[in-house]
């Protein structure tokens, strides 16, 4: 696939942008605090509807006005669409195909991949579990979109058995009150609908992990040139025997049974795929506690290549690589290694392709002549 343009409307510190993208490469160079990362995260934004820096739509569009507009044309082997993302200050997003507004989100995911890559991701390492979480969120999403909408599901029902469960703990606290029938009926009512939508959350996770894992093997093996052995562990917080979905959605039923009187004590669900981790090892040992900064940069390195690979052989197409100042902190042997990738002169399954890449950088001298040669070289100083 290949992002022909972006047009950005008061979005970020952009008043109105066009960016026609000419090469395979495309380096954006400008100082600190220019608007690189802004431009990197509006196509995160199409890729994935999602921003890996905030939460909010209120802090993207531009200060002063009320809302953003995103557009940009993608080129694919079915033919070329033209996306289009509103963000508001207030109130919901809007998002087009083709100039029409599509109904929903899952129809407009899908048309653009594209896999992130900046200093934040060592995060993926040495974060918390949630970050772990986000980032196989965003890639299941990325390779099956019906995904987001499962995600908003199970996230819906989280929230509502939550505030019930908050209920049943202030009125516990009053010795006035006592824990009605009907919010425990209502509490297994939600308990089936968790169960429900946790159980494909979770088999989703699962699936595409186990899918992930030999890529990223081979890409650790290939980059950090040991016999260091690399291991992905998807501890879910519900675990199950047999794949089946209502095997999966027993357990969880189980689960709860199971911890009804601490959730009840706690006023929260404390069963469920937000609780979920995923463990790296290297060597048998966790990378996340006993990994040395190179190491934790090599498996980062290895779980992009992997994802690069992974959306191209589910997809079909290849997808874009976008490089946040991550360029200075790899040696030479690693970045040569990703050039190669780029170039499409190296894949772990010899298969010869390249990704289109959109880099920024502070000082383009710190690039050896390779990574400028063929490159489109583009300018950013403050939101222009
Ligand atoms: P660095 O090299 O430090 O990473 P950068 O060029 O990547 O810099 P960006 O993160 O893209 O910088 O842009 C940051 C600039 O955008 C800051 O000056 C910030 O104040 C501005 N900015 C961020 N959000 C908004 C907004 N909603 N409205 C106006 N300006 C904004
Ligand atoms: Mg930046």
């Amino acid at each position: 696939m290949y992002l022909k343009n972006l047009h950005l409307r008061s979005f970020r510190n952009y008043s109105e942008q066009q960016v026609d993208f000419t090469a395979q490469k495309t380096i954006l160079v400008g100082n600190n605090a220019q608007g690189k990362s802004n431009l990197l995260e509006a196509v995160e934004l199409l890729a994935t509807l999602k921003s890996h820096r905030v939460t909010r739509d209120r802090e993207l569009v531009l200060d002063g006005t009320n809302l953003s507009k995103i557009e940009a044309t993608v080129e694919r082997a079915y033919g070329t669409s033209e996306l289009g993302l509103i963000l508001r200050k207030q109130g919901r997003r809007t998002v087009e195909l083709n100039h029409e507004t599509l109904r929903r989100q899952v129809d407009f995911l899908g048309v653009l991949n594209a896999v992130q890559f900046s200093s934040l991701d060592l995060d993926l390492v040495r974060g918390a579990p949630e970050s772990r979480r986000n980032w196989l969120d965003s890639l299941v999403t990325q390779l099956e979109p019906i995904y987001a909408h499962i995600l908003q599901e199970y996230e819906q029902v989280l929230r509502q058995r939550n505030a019930l469960l908050k209920k049943i703990v202030q009125r516990e606290e009053q010795p006035s009150l006592t824990t009605s029938s009907a919010d425990l009926k209502q509490l297994q009512l939600w308990d089936e609908q968790l169960a429900a939508a946790g159980s494909r959350v979770t088999r989703r996770r699962a699936r595409v992990l186990a899918r992930l894992t030999p890529i990223a093997q081979q890409w650790h093996h290939c980059i950090s040139g040991t016999t260091e052995i690399l291991k992905i562990n998807y501890a879910p917080n519900v675990t199950w025997t047999e794949d089946e979905p209502d095997k999966v959605q027993q357990a969880f039923l189980t689960k709860l049974e199971q911890r009804r009187i601490v959730e009840q004590n706690q006023g929260k669900t404390i069963v469920g795929p937000h609780r979920d981790e995923i463990e790296f090892t290297i060597n048998q040992t966790p990378a996340r506690y006993y990994g040395s900064q190179g190491q934790q940069r090599t498996l980062v390195l290895a779980l992009k290549l992997a994802e690069l690979k992974l959306i191209e052989e589910v997809v079909g197409e290849p997808p874009l690589l976008l490089l946040d100042d991550v360029l200075a902190e790899l040696d030479p042997n690693r970045q040569n290694q990703l050039l190669e990738v780029i170039g499409g002169q190296r894949g772990v399954d010899g298969k010869i392709n390249g990704f289109q890449t959109l880099i920024t950088t502070t000082h383009i001298g710190s690039f050896n002549h390779q990574w400028i040669e063929d490159a489109q070289i583009v300018t950013v100083e403050a939101g222009k």
